[in-house]
């Protein structure tokens, strides 16, 4: 069977077709002028359980007034009530009764706060093994992540040898593109605040960084303890001032470089949730995602893809409050109408109506293998994460295998792929064509990640897609 010629979606949609001129909104002016007050930036925060990520961020948010004071004794109160005291700050970003039982983040939770030079919108991704899943789109969204490993005797430890997700979270992070990180080692107070111990975990953990292709320059080291509050807004633990003279994890946060919003792209948003009704009651559909491309505005015309239906925004929420328009790196909550809820699906995009994301079944990728036992054939089965879509596909052709050093094709054709290796293959969806796009076209949308039998088996960047429709 030869190839289909790859051929984009025709013109659909005009998406302006109801916006009058003089209503129209010259978004990308505006998003300069925004651009000069504070620009947001995503972060996520990842790490093994319990290291401490959900007990940290609630902890910043309350310094920096956030969860203001009576809600954070209220926390308090409730969580004494049932035994768990300690994980009062956690709270503060653990919203579901059952997260609170079970003490563990589940989904992916979403906090702000202020620094001098940015508005955090912070994702604290699930650390669980059950939950990497979520974990994946959690980091797809993130313009940095923190890494939280947990310092106290042994933790660190058995958070990154074989089983922890130390590693792991490091490796997706890093293949799915994100290039800074700042390394919080946490729970420094079970360790004295011990020099000895930071300089430890930072050669050990460094040193795995740097050979994942993290820069040395765009890895930072903090010490903290989330549950104390030491070292996230100030430092005034007599022990800690003794040897460390560097930045508070908020004046770290505060340093990260500012992320480029690729603005003038046709508008690409992720659907994370939707439900029936939209803001304050009214009718229509509520869509909540993060905007990875482009720009939206009230009164617009969209396309849902898959469907190719098309929607009219209402109202448009951007961090929770209410705005005209968005563009890339907003998180938004749209209300819909024209628009049958039945026509959204998980893992479902909205889209620029005149020019709409493709959809494809057939496509290659560049791959990082990890770990795994069984090496990878032909037909091999997998479960492919895309945002927050995943959806069952097979590896059906060994393209390559790539020199990880010099970015060259070492072997044509292989027979089979093994652990740590870098490929390039093609991926055949087994039910469905997806909406993709390639790296090279869409930082944000060209990454995937493959998963078999609960473990992640590689991560990359889609290279070429070959065809293209449903
Ligand atoms: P997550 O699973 O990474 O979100 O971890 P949590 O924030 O739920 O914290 C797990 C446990 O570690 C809870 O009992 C916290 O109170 C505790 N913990 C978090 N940070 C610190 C710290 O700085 N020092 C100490 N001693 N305990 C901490």
């Amino acid at each position: 069977m030869g190839l289909e010629t790859p051929e984009k979606p025709a013109v659909k949609v005009d998406p302006f077709a109801k916006l009058p001129t003089s209503k129209r909104l010259n978004v990308i002016e505006e998003f300069e002028k925004r651009a000069q007050a504070k620009p947001t930036l995503n972060v996520c925060i990842v790490g093994h359980v319990d290291s401490g990520k959900s007990t940290t961020v609630g902890h910043l948010m309350y310094l920096t007034d956030t969860v203001n004071q009576r809600s954070m004794r209220k926390l308090e109160h409730e969580s004494q009530k049932i035994g768990k005291g300690s994980f009062a700050f956690a709270w503060a970003l653990d919203e579901t009764e059952e997260e609170r039982n079970r003490g563990v983040t589940m989904d992916i939770g979403t906090a702000h706060f202020e620094t001098e030079h940015y508005r955090f919108c912070i994702l604290d991704a699930p650390g669980h093994r059950d939950f990497i899943p979520n974990m994946i789109s959690g980091t797809a969204q993130a313009d940095a992540a923190v890494l939280v490993v947990d310092g106290s005797t042994n933790a660190f430890e058995s958070g990154f040898d074989a089983g922890g997700q130390t590693k792991e979270h490091a490796i997706l992070a890093r293949s799915l593109g994100i290039q800074t990180l700042i390394v919080a080692i946490n729970k420094m107070d079970m360790v004295q605040w011990s020099q000895e111990r930071f300089e430890e975990i930072k050669e050990k953990l460094g040193a795995y960084l740097y050979q994942l292709g993290f820069k040395q320059s765009n890895v930072a080291f903090v010490p903290i303890s989330g549950f104390h509050g030491v070292n996230l807004y100030d430092n005034k633990e007599p022990a800690l001032t003794q040897w460390y003279h560097g930045p508070t994890l908020t004046e770290q946060l505060d340093r990260l470089p500012p992320s480029i919003r690729a603005v003038e792209k046709p508008l690409r948003m992720r659907v994370t949730d939707f439900f029936k009704g939209g803001v304050g009651g009214s009718g229509g559909v509520s869509v909540a995602g993060n905007i990875e491309a482009g720009s939206i505005q009230v009164g617009e015309q969209v396309l849902v893809v898959p469907g190719n239906e098309v929607g009219y925004v209402k109202t448009l929420l951007v961090n929770d409050e209410s705005a005209q328009w968005a563009v890339a790196g907003d998180s938004v909550l749209l209300t819909l109408s024209n628009l049958d809820i039945l026509n959204l699906s998980n893992g479902c995009m909205i889209c620029s109506g005149s020019n709409p994301v493709p959809l494809t079944s057939l496509f290659r990728v560049q791959i990082v293998v990890f770990d795994i036992r069984i090496p990878i054939t032909p037909g091999y089965p997998v479960i492919l994460h895309h945002g927050s879509l995943d959806e069952p596909a097979s590896i059906t052709k060994l393209i390559s295998i790539i020199d990880k050093a010099t970015g060259e094709v070492k072997k044509k054709n292989p027979r089979c792929i093994t652990r740590n290796m870098t490929a390039t293959v093609e991926v055949q969806m087994s039910q469905r064509a997806i909406p993709l796009e390639t790296f090279k076209d869409n930082k944000q949308l060209g990454r995937i990640v493959l998963r078999r039998g609960g473990d992640t088996v590689a991560a990359g960047v889609v290279t070429e897609i070959l065809t293209y429709g449903s």
